[in-house]
């Protein structure tokens, strides 16, 4: 059976802690799909589009990974691909209830597919894409935070190049 995981995110941008992320869960699964997930309710510093090119950029080629947009629920473009598990990542406590509600509303959605979180590494525990985008709009050193790709673009947004 071909085992298929789908890491949905915002990605607005693709930080350390998520390259992390999709490095550790490409080794479990025969293909990973690392879903940008195009919400119209969400503002987004970078577009769907921009965020996937980035990512793409930061995992150099990494084997069994693809990177797409959707807009529309997770569990129906998981089924679509015939992906068995959803994944995410859990930093801290704070994290927990909305995975936890997430993963809930995903199940009842479709029982078959199962939420697997994972937690983050050490390192990056306290690392978002939120964070990062404070740091840049204020011209702090970002590479300790995200891949070097991310850098000249995420700079250039704030009018830092
Ligand atoms: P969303 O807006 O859907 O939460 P994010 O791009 O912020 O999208 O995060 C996508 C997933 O990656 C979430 O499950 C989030 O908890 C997880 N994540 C975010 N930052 C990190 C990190 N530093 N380490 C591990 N997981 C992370």
């Amino acid at each position: 059976m071909n085992r298929i995981a789908v890491y949905a995110g915002s990605f607005d941008p693709i930080t350390l802690g998520h390259v992390d992320i999709i490095r550790r869960i490409a080794r479990l699964f025969d293909k990973t799909i690392v879903l940008v997930a195009n919400s119209s309710q969400k503002t987004s510093l970078f577009t769907a589009e921009e965020r996937k090119l980035l990512i793409e950029q930061s995992l150099h080629g990494l084997g069994g990974v693809e990177v797409d947009v959707f807009e529309g629920l997770t569990v129906e473009y998981a089924k679509r691909r015939g992906a068995q598990v959803i994944v995410r990542g859990l930093r801290a406590v704070n994290d927990f209830e909305y995975e936890k509600t997430m993963a809930s509303l995903n199940r009842k959605l479709d029982p078959a597919l199962e939420t697997m979180l994972v937690f983050a590494s050490p390192q990056y525990g306290d690392l978002s894409s939120r964070g990062v985008k404070e740091l840049a709009r204020n011209g702090a050193p970002l590479a300790d935070f995200v891949p070097q790709p991310v850098i000249a673009p995420l700079l250039k947004k704030f009018g830092r190049t």
